[in-house]
C-alpha cells in the first residue's frame, strides 16, 4: 500500500473540534466591525507578483524570502498573498472607490501565505482579519482603530493579557533624515554589528532597530532616536493620538524601536503584544500608510489599517481558558426512533419542528440500533434533550422528552405541544 499523503508543512487543517471557536471569534469580530460601520471586501488569494514587490518593498523579509511565487501557465509571475493591504489598495484603485476623497472603511478575512519556519504561532498558511481605512488623515481614526481592538479584547476576555506598543515613524522625509543619521552612527561602528544588521545597513537600516542580537541592541542605546527627528506634522498627529488614547483610558507603552517589517508605513505604527504565547507574541499590528496609494499609481490618499493573526488569538483564548462553554455544543436535540413506522413519522416530525423553530439544532438518529445504543449516541452528541419515538408513542401521537443533562425526568409530550415545550426548555439553559 502506498503511503497516504499529508498536508504541506505549516499549512493546517482546522478540525471540527476547533471550528466552533474559530466561528465564535470570527463572528465576534464581524459584529464588532459592523457596529463601527466597517464594510467587508473580499479579494482574490492570488495576485501578480509585482503588486507585492511594489507595495511591501523589495528589501523586506516578506519579498526577499517568504513569498510563494510561481509561474502561471502563460508565464505570468503570480504570488499567493502574504498579506492583505496590498490587495486591498489594488482593489480600491481598480474600482475607483476611494477616489475624490471618498472615505472607505473596509475589512477582510482570509488565509495568507508566507514561507516561514513553522512553529507555535507561526505557520505557512495563516489567517488574518484586516481593516483598512482610506481618506481619513487625522489621529482620530488611528485612535478609533485602537479603540475597536481594545473593545474586542474586552469582549473576548483577554484585555489583561495584551499590551499596546506605539511609535511614530514620521513622514517619509523625516524618516529619510533619521535613516541618514542612523546609518552614519552605525557605519562608524561597523565592526560591532552582527552580520544580518551589516547587510541591512545598506538596504533597510531601520530594521536594525528590532534586531534580537544583544550586542547590536547595546550599540543602539546611544544611537540617534526617531523621536528627535519627527517633523512638526507627525509630532502633532502623534500627540493627537496619544491624547485620545489617554482620554479613553487605554494604556500604551511607547516603543521607539517599533518599526514594523513593511516599507509602506508612515506616522503611526502599533502592535498589540502578549507574553502568554512565547516568542510569537504579536497578535495584532498595523499603522498608517499615507504614501502607499500614490506609490501604487493612485492619487495621494491617506490610509491606515491593521491586521490580526487569527491563529495566535485562538491560541491566546485557549491558553487563558477564555473559551465560552456553550460554543462547543452544536446540537440541542437528538431524535431517536424505533421501528420503521416510527422512523418515518420521526422524519416528518423533525422537518415540521425545523419549520416551526428556525435555528433549532436537531440531529436525527441515522440508522437503527437498540434503545440503549441510540440513547448513548444521543448523549455523545452533546444534545440537551433526546426525543424518543417508539410504537407506543406513535400510536398516541406523543413523544418521549428526555432531559440528558440532569434537568428532570422523562415525560410524554403531545406532538402539537412540542414546539412550545421546547422553546420553554431551551430558554432555561
Ligand atoms: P511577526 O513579527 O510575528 O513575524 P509580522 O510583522 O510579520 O509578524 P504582520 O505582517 O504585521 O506580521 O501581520 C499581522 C499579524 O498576522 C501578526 O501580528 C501575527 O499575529 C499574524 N502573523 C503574521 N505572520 C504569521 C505567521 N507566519 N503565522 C501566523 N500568524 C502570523
Ligand atoms: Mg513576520
Amino acid at each position: 500500500m502506498s503511503k497516504s499523503l499529508q498536508a504541506i508543512r505549516g499549512m493546517n487543517d482546522i478540525l471540527p473540534e476547533q471550528t466552533p471557536l474559530w466561528r465564535y471569534f470570527e463572528g465576534a469580530v464581524a459584529n464588532l466591525l459592523d457596529g463601527y460601520g466597517y464594510r467587508q471586501i473580499r479579494m482574490p488569494i492570488v495576485e501578480v507578483t509585482e503588486l507585492f514587490k511594489r507595495s511591501i518593498g523589495e528589501v523586506t523579509d516578506i519579498v526577499e524570502k517568504e513569498m510563494y511565487t510561481f509561474a502561471d501557465r502563460n508565464g505570468d509571475s503570480l504570488t499567493l498573498r502574504p498579506e492583505g493591504t496590498a490587495s486591498c489598495v489594488r482593489a480600491v484603485l481598480e474600482h475607483g472607490i476611494a477616489g475624490g476623497g471618498q472615505v472607505q472603511k473596509l475589512w477582510y478575512i482570509g488565509p495568507m501565505f508566507r514561507y516561514e519556519r513553522p512553529q507555535k504561532g507561526r505557520y505557512r498558511q495563516f489567517h488574518q482579519i484586516g481593516v483598512e481605512v482610506f481618506n481619513l488623515d487625522g489621529p482620530d481614526i488611528d485612535a478609533e482603530l485602537i479603540l475597536l481592538t481594545w473593545r474586542l479584547w474586552g469582549l473576548l476576555g483577554i484585555r489583561d493579557a495584551v499590551k499596546l506598543e506605539l511609535n511614530s515613524l514620521g513622514t517619509s522625509a523625516a524618516r529619510a533624515n533619521y535613516r541618514a543619521a542612523l546609518v552614519q552612527y552605525l557605519s562608524a561602528r561597523l565592526e560591532l554589528l552582527d552580520e544580518d544588521s551589516k547587510r541591512r545597513l545598506a538596504s533597510n537600516p531601520l530594521r536594525i532597530l528590532d534586531s534580537k542580537v544583544p550586542e547590536t541592541q547595546a550599540l543602539l542605546a546611544d544611537a540617534p532616536k526617531m523621536a528627535d527627528y519627527l517633523d512638526e506634522e507627525s509630532r502633532i498627529h502623534f500627540d493627537g493620538l496619544k491624547a485620545r488614547l489617554d482620554a479613553a483610558g487605554i494604556p500604551y507603552v511607547l516603543n521607539p524601536k517599533l518599526v514594523r517589517g513593511l516599507d509602506y508605513y508612515s506616522k503611526t505604527v502599533f502592535e498589540w503584544v502578549t507574553d502568554q504565547l512565547g516568542a510569537q507574541g504579536t497578535v495584532c499590528a498595523g499603522g498608517r500608510y499615507d504614501g502607499l496609494v500614490e506609490q501604487m499609481g493612485g492619487k495621494p490618499t491617506a490610509g491606515v489599517g491593521f491586521a490580526m493573526g487569527i491563529e495566535r488569538l485562538i491560541l491566546l483564548l485557549e491558553t487563558l481558558g477564555q473559551v465560552p462553554a456553550e460554543i462547543a455544543r452544536q446540537v440541542d436535540l437528538y431524535l431517536c426512533a424505533f421501528g420503521e413506522p416510527a422512523e418515518l413519522a420521526g422524519l416528518a416530525l423533525a422537518e415540521r419542528l425545523r419549520d416551526q423553530l428556525p435555528g433549532l439544532r436537531l440531529q436525527v438518529n441515522a440508522g437503527a440500533g437498540s434503545f440503549k445504543s441510540q440513547l448513548k449516541k444521543a448523549d455523545k452528541s452533546g444534545a440537551l434533550f433526546a426525543l424518543v419515538l417508539g410504537e407506543d408513542e406513535l400510536a398516541q401521537q406523543v413523544i418521549g422528552f428526555k432531559p440528558l443533562r440532569g434537568q428532570g425526568e422523562q415525560q410524554n409530550i403531545a406532538w402539537d405541544a412540542l414546539p412550545e415545550h421546547l422553546v420553554a426548555c431551551l430558554k432555561q439553559v
